[in-house]
């Protein structure tokens, strides 16, 4: 357990953030690479080590390679191409990420605890501040400064921010303190998730659901050797259904009445529980100068692993508007396109996550033209559940009307490029177009063969780059000068 940090005591930050899990602790690497002071605070003492996510998708792993813990992540866990749906044990449906344009195309297998681990040790050596023990329970804020109280053992400890993000999960804290309302659903059934040795194999290098009339459920390698075993079952309440015991003759029962081919029953349980599923979202994610992220604002449906993915889309696409803000380069303003952008994306990540009207078209195609329908549907989910294809259309950078608003991601994101690595605006200019440039350019320029299925360049002569990676505009010479 890591100490409270004398100087974190009634000090003065720029920012705080509440939350050092996945989203928390990834919003505070990014933030390092601009000079301000933040904290990270949490309430438990060390990583929590429950079973939850374990997919990780190419829009995060194009974020982990630009802070360089890929290789680590890799390193821990298996790397998987599909998601293959089996009716009465025939694969009907195949989500196929292979063919998605990245350069990981593909996702990994990897447990949450190892993800949060990795993060944890990248803050660290940033020597990036964390307090742990440290519960925050009131906030009081206005336009400037937001004041938080939390309390550690006995003791209360008192913050002074001018911004604060609630990373801060589910039950955000944050989020009630700042009275914002989370809309949306609850289902009315609970999912099973079990872990541990099955009796017969699966493939470790594919992700499935096994579905029949009755019910479904989705098989997950995990690097250990151990499966994962969730989903709705059979839609039967398990909500009086508690304990290891219980849960266990719950599933071996469900099993028989699932009339599934494979044979799912455990050798061995690693583990067994139940949980809630949710598909809401925050109505606002900013109150002020309090902003939310990752499971704070948006809650999703297990489907396609989706929901921590998108909360490190989050503080990816925040990190670097609150330095803009903080440090003086943009003017307020620009914090408004955070929620404008990130919003529609967190919506249509619930309705992606939503299965089971996709579920139903798996079960009812039979006629070639359905099938075909069904490789349709796979691929657009390709495409979303990748998370490396979102555009902030309807975004608009800083309040401003730009010449041309594109906010598509640029591809050269993608490859190795170090100047992303970097804190400003890139201006992407066409190497022919080089003499073109007037002398004093505004921006950091670098020439490179621009190529991107979005943007038509015949006339124009650059690009220019957020440090997200996203394009704001398509520049001809006048608009340059
Ligand atoms: C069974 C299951 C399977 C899942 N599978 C996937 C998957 O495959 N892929 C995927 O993308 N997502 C998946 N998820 C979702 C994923 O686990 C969450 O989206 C992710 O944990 C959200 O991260 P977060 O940092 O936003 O919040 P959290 O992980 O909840 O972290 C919040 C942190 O805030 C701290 N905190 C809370 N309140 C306070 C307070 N008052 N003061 C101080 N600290 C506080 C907590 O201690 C915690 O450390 C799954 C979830 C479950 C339950």
């Amino acid at each position: 357990m890591l100490e409270m940090p004398e100087a974190a005591k009634n000090k003065t930050y720029q920012v705080l953030i509440v939350g050092a899990g996945p989203t928390g602790l990834l919003l505070g690497i990014l933030l390092k690479k601009y000079n301000i002071s933040y904290l990270i605070i949490d309430k438990l003492s060390s990583i929590a080590t429950t079973a939850r996510a374990v997919m990780l998708h190419s829009g995060s792993l194009e974020i982990f390679d630009s802070i360089g813990i890929l290789d680590k992540v890799i390193g821990k866990s298996i790397e998987s191409k599909y998601i293959s749906f089996y009716f009465n044990n025939y694969r009907k449906a195949i989500i196929d990420f292979s063919k998605i344009d990245s350069s990981h195309p593909f996702y990994l297998l990897i447990k949450q605890p190892d993800i949060e681990r990795i993060l944890l040790e990248k803050y660290l050596s940033l020597n990036g501040e964390i307090s742990r023990g440290v519960n925050l329970y009131a906030i009081k804020y206005n336009d400037e400064y937001i004041l938080s109280d939390a309390n550690r053992l006995e003791e209360s400890v008192l913050f002074e921010s001018e911004y604060l993000v609630g990373c801060d999960g589910a039950s955000s804290k944050v989020r009630s303190l700042a009275g914002i309302e989370m809309v949306g659903e609850t289902l009315d059934f609970n999912y099973i998730l079990a872990e541990g040795y099955t009796q017969e194999t699966f493939s470790m290098h594919e992700s499935s659901m096994y579905i029949s009339d009755k019910g479904l459920l989705s098989v997950i390698p995990l690097p250990d050797g151990t499966m994962r075993i969730a989903g709705p079952c059979n839609f039967e309440s398990l909500r009086t259904i508690d304990g290891v015991d219980e849960l266990k003759s719950y599933y071996e029962s469900a099993l028989a009445k699932l009339n599934m081919q494979k044979n799912m029953r455990f050798i061995k349980y690693t583990q067994i529980s139940k949980y809630t599923v949710h598909q809401k979202i925050a109505g606002s994610f900013r109150k002020g100068n309090i902003f939310l992220a990752g499971d704070a604002a948006h809650l999703h449906a297990p489907a396609g692993g989706q929901a921590m993915n998108t909360g490190f889309q989050d503080v990816w696409n925040l990190a670097w508007k609150l330095s803009f803000v903080i440090s003086g380069k943009e003017d307020k303003n620009m914090l408004d396109t955070y929620e404008k952008e990130r919003m529609p994306i967190a919506n249509d990540v619930i309705q992606t996550a939503n299965f089971f009207d996709f579920i139903s078209k798996i079960r009812a195609s039979e006629t070639l033209n359905e099938m075909q329908d069904l490789d349709e549907i796979c691929k657009s989910l390709a495409r979303k559940i990748s998370q490396n294809y979102m555009d902030y259309k309807t975004g608009s950078l800083n309040g401003k009307k730009s010449h041309y608003q594109i906010m598509t991601k640029f591809p050269m994101l993608k490859t190795e490029h170090q100047e992303f690595d970097s804190c400003s605006y890139i201006f992407v200019c066409r190497p022919d177009c080089r003499s073109l440039l007037p002398e004093n350019m505004k921006w950091k320029t670098v020439f490179s063969d621009i190529s991107t299925d979005n943007v038509d360049l015949k006339k124009s002569i650059g690009l220019l780059i957020r440090p997200d990676g996203y394009i704001i505009e398509n520049f001809s010479l006048e608009s340059i000068g």
